[in-house]
């Protein structure tokens, strides 16, 4: 079964999950399209004859997978003809996959930033299902798709398809894999990092980004320059751009992406378009670059390179559990300044949560902490409230400029922005309710007031 059916003739999507089937403009659309399927069934009519094929799962996928109507326990229904097809919705998200977007999630709210897995954006008469969607600064959305080798060997298809419609609607893709065969596609602005087991990926320690990410060299195409001329043997004496690989951490690149320092670049050479990541102060440049190559562009902004040198070792993940249960009483946590200095230089995130939490929490806040730990699910005006002082301590830290001020925010942000996402999934877990919902509504109403 599949809650999303396209119809082939009236080229519309129907969701199922709705009474107007997302039409309210057509009335009567259900006894319509349920009518005329029912009649083909009557008249034999080949289920891949009546115009009605999967439009979620499988349509993402490629493929043209039919489908047929029916009415079950008063519940409308369509169902796939073909088994495989009814097989490939029920594939399920692994371990490494999850991880991925947990830790993409942590990243982002480390930065300041927040989002939500399994994101659905209507766009007009379909949508956009996002694996992971962050919210960037300035109104960005960033929208990560992770590919990993248990994804089968066939690899995604239509990906360019795919990024091209996000592009489109307003979220800036980002494709993520560890494999090197998708690395090298160049359908989109992919990443890769190397192929490690769930419990690494989960690890606070460092992940990197081994490709996708680059910088670019400026240089002038005379008879000292390290790169051949691009357009031919000699030395034409204009400026050239060539981009060389470059390291990256991944929640650097996650956040950095968020706050659009780092950016998507589709860098041409004669015979074919490279898509990678860059600095935004490598595409300002190479964009002065391509209306003038006669003189070196400008650098017109203070680069700071997202990449840090880091020689730290993976280390244990907080659980996360206790760490939802610590952040919901985050006053009884000391200042940031208290701990030592060396780890948030490398990892500003959880290793700095860790060490706080168990060596600055007394044993009155341990007992808090059991306390919050074992109480009931929080009234919905205090997800409200909580969701506030995250807005409050994000709109600190923007007014921040200060480094070390920033980090110290980025702290308190941290411990913010965990209290309310923790207490959302609790909310919404006893209530049996959509996670994402709830952290919508509780979104606007602390948006509102
Ligand atoms: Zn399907
Ligand atoms: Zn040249």
């Amino acid at each position: 079964m599949a809650n999303i059916v396209w119809h082939t003739k009236l080229r519309i999507h129907l969701d199922l999950t709705l009474d107007d089937l997302g039409h309210e403009e057509h009335e009567g659309l259900w006894d319509m399209v349920y009518g005329m399927d029912r009649m083909y069934a009557a008249r034999a009519v080949p289920v891949a004859e009546r115009d009605l094929q999967c439009g979620g799962v499988c349509q993402e996928a490629g493929v043209v997978a039919p489908m047929h109507l029916r009415m079950r326990n008063e519940r409308r229904e369509a169902v796939h003809e073909r088994r495989e097809d009814e097989d490939r919705h029920t594939v399920t998200i692994s371990d490494e996959h999850k991880a991925y977007q947990e830790r993409i999630l942590r990243a982002a709210e480390a930065g300041g930033f927040c989002g939500d897995n399994e994101v659905r954006t209507r766009v007009g008469r379909s949508w956009i299902q996002t694996d992971t969607l962050i919210e960037g600064a300035d109104g960005l959305r960033v929208g990560w798709e992770v590919q990993l080798s248990t994804a089968g060997t066939d690899g995604p298809r239509s990906v360019r398809a795919r990024a091209a419609k996000a592009q489109k609607n307003g979220i800036t893709p980002a494709w993520h894999t560890d494999r090197n065969d998708y690395a090298h596609r160049h359908d989109t602005h992919w990443t890769r990092s190397n192929n490690l087991p769930a419990h690494v990926i989960a690890k606070i320690g460092d992940l990197r980004v081994i490709s996708g990410f680059r910088k670019l060299d400026f240089w002038h195409c005379d008879l000292h320059a390290d790169h051949p001329c691009p357009h031919g043997v000699r030395r034409c004496g204009k400026y050239h751009a060539t981009p060389v690989p470059k390291d990256v951490l991944f929640d650097d690149l996650v956040r950095n992406t968020a706050a659009g320092t780092i950016v998507p670049v589709q860098f041409r050479t004669l015979n074919k378009t490279h898509r990678f990541w860059a600095t935004r102060a490598d595409h300002n440049r190479y964009n002065d670059l391509l209306n003038n190559d006669h003189q070196l562009p400008a650098v017109t902004e203070d680069v700071r390179t997202p990449s840090r040198a880091s020689h730290n070792h993976p280390t244990c993940r907080p659980d996360l559990t206790t760490t939802a249960s610590v952040t919901a009483t985050p006053t009884t946590l000391q200042t940031p300044t208290d701990r030592p200095s060396g780890l948030l230089v490398v990892q500003p995130t959880a290793p700095v949560l860790e060490t706080t939490a168990s060596q600055a929490l007394g044993e009155s806040a341990l007992a808090d902490q059991a306390r919050s730990a074992n109480a009931g699910p929080e009234s919905l005006e205090t997800l409200i409230e909580l969701q506030r002082a995250a807005n409050a301590a994000r709109n600190a830290l923007q007014r921040l400029s200060d480094h070390e001020e920033r980090e110290r925010q980025q702290y308190v942000l941290l411990e913010a922005a965990q209290s309310a996402q923790a207490a959302i999934t609790r909310y919404a877990t006893s209530q049996g309710l959509n996670r994402f919902d709830v952290q919508q509504t509780v979104r606007g109403a602390a948006h509102d007031t």
